[in-house]
């Protein structure tokens, strides 16, 4: 329903990190395996226990902060987030309150630029289960203490649309740094999305909700569509947008508050005694940066540039870090990389994905790939030719000579003018009445004449030259 509201969303987006170990201890930070089976001392928060700070925690969130164009903090601190919960042990958790590691930064996402806020480190909770036992709920701590970032945005965000393709990229280059799996359905990213809407035209931001853990692009979709519209329809009455925290639930698509005592807190947020502020030299931030890969959109833009590749072909190729630079590898290499890239995105990157295999693995190299091309460039092999009939036997093994290949499949088409001539003079001759016809302007006859003309036996004439010739031979 149109309205005159425009909606404004911020997100905070937790992202599990792939460290081998968890945030604080060295319990093995792995998901799906038995409950309470990666709980040492510290886990369970046992009195006494000490957090020792995880090296590669650190270093995956510099890399993240570093590619979203984001400042480090040269000291940043860890703060305690006190409350009470099952899933809790130690009764708070560590979180940076004061100074996050990062600050600021954004995503270029056409032509807006949605800003980051910060992003902190902060461990996970427990898991608690209630749908096992009629009776209890039941605590699983392996996730207790694995490392995450809290990526918290400016509200920028106008649109779901937008939201979706922030995610989107913000999973990919998670991936691309091998910061996180990125699953969502595994709970790896997740995200709380405020929402508020403000008349059109009016600068002040009105309240916002808040709503909690939503673990998939649908869901989030959902929730914000459903949100936007209950808001609206409030406002419309004339009602005042209470400001709160929601739950989305998937199964009916509706958002409604948590239970008031999740939502009222007093965190009485301090420094945490156990860790003292943690110092990161210029030395060793520069030394973080010079080591990130090239990043998608870098690598895109350079494609688009340098190889003339089109956006949405180039949009599939650097859709995985390996995928992209194998293709890069190959670009690099390629007779003619724009060829190259069409013929990745329509026929070798489907052909992988139908067999379950990663183009990495399909016994391809720049040699092999330019002898492909090299038989449609030259014209050897009509386009249609090579992808239906050619690359289907080809790709079953690479290794065979294509050339050979063709010849066995008779695929190779003649461009020599003189026997196509030959071939186009002996039809005519057989077919003087039609050749009259066509003379005396009956033009559609030349697709008559093509057609038997690439019937005959024993022609594999070039169709684009052939009609050429053909054209001049009719009309004398
Ligand atoms: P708090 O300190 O209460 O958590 P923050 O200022 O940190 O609030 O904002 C939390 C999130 O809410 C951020 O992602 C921010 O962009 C978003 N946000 C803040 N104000 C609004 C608003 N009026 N409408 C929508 N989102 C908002
Ligand atoms: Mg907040």
């Amino acid at each position: 329903m149109p309205d005159n509201y425009e909606m404004v969303i911020g997100l905070e987006v937790h992202v599990q990190l792939n460290t081998k170990s968890k945030a604080f201890c060295s319990d093995e930070n792995k998901f799906g395996v038995g409950p309470n089976t990666l709980v040492s001392a510290v886990s369970l928060a046992h009195p006494g226990t000490l957090p020792r700070l995880n090296e590669s925690q650190i270093l995956k969130a510099i890399r993240i902060g570093l590619a979203l164009g984001g400042r480090i903090n040269g000291t940043s601190t860890f703060d305690r987030k006190n409350y009470s919960y099952p899933d809790l042990p130690k009764g708070y958790q560590i979180t940076q309150d004061c100074t996050p590691i990062v600050v600021g930064g954004g995503m270029n996402i056409g032509n807006r630029n949605l800003r980051l806020h910060h992003i902190h480190m902060e461990e996970d909770a427990g898991k608690l289960i209630h749908d096992i036992d009629d009776e209890y709920s039941l605590v699983d701590l392996n996730r207790a203490g694995v490392p995450l970032l809290e990526i918290v945005t400016e509200p920028d965000f106008r649109t779901a649309k937008e939201v979706e393709v922030f995610l989107d990229r913000l999973r990919q280059l998670v991936r691309w740094l091998d910061v996180s799996d990125g699953n969502m359905e595994e709970g790896s990213m997740r995200c709380d999305v405020n929402l508020s809407l403000r008349p059109i035209g009016q600068e002040a931001y009105g309240n916002r909700c808040e709503i909690k853990n939503l673990n998939s692009m649908r869901f989030a979709r959902q929730a914000i569509a459903y949100e936007r519209e209950r808001q609206a329809r409030i406002l419309n009455a004339g009602g005042h947008i209470q400001q709160q925290t929601l739950n989305f639930d998937p199964t009916t698509g509706v958002t409604s508050p948590l239970r008031e005592k999740e939502e009222v807190h007093d965190y009485r947020y301090f420094p945490d005694p156990d860790l003292p502020p943690m110092v990161i030299s210029d030395d060793k931030i520069e030394e973080i940066k010079t080591q990130l890969p090239e990043l998608p959109l870098t690598l895109k833009d350079r494609w688009k540039k340098q190889y003339d590749i089109v956006e949405k072909d180039a949009d599939v190729l650097i859709q995985f870090k390996k995928r992209a630079f194998q293709c890069e590898e190959w670009l690099k290499n390629s007779i003619d990389p724009k060829l190259l890239s069409q013929f990745l995105v329509n026929k070798i990157i489907p052909h992988a994905s139908e067999t379950s295999k990663e183009i990495e693995e399909l016994l391809l190299t720049s040699k092999k790939l330019n002898k492909f091309l090299e038989l449609l460039i030259s014209d050897k092999v009509a386009p249609s030719k090579a992808y239906q009939i050619l690359f289907p036997e080809w790709i079953k093994n690479p290794n065979e000579d294509v050339l050979a290949l063709a010849q066995k499949l008779s695929v190779i088409q003649d461009n020599d003018t003189s026997s196509i001539s030959f071939a186009i003079n002996k039809l005519i001759e057989d077919h003087p009445k039609e050749l009259e016809a066509y003379r005396g302007g009956k033009k559609q006859l030349l697709g008559f004449f093509m057609g038997q003309l690439m019937r005959m036996e024993g022609v594999k004439a070039n169709p684009k030259l052939a009609k050429d010739l053909m054209i001049k031979v009719l009309n004398g």
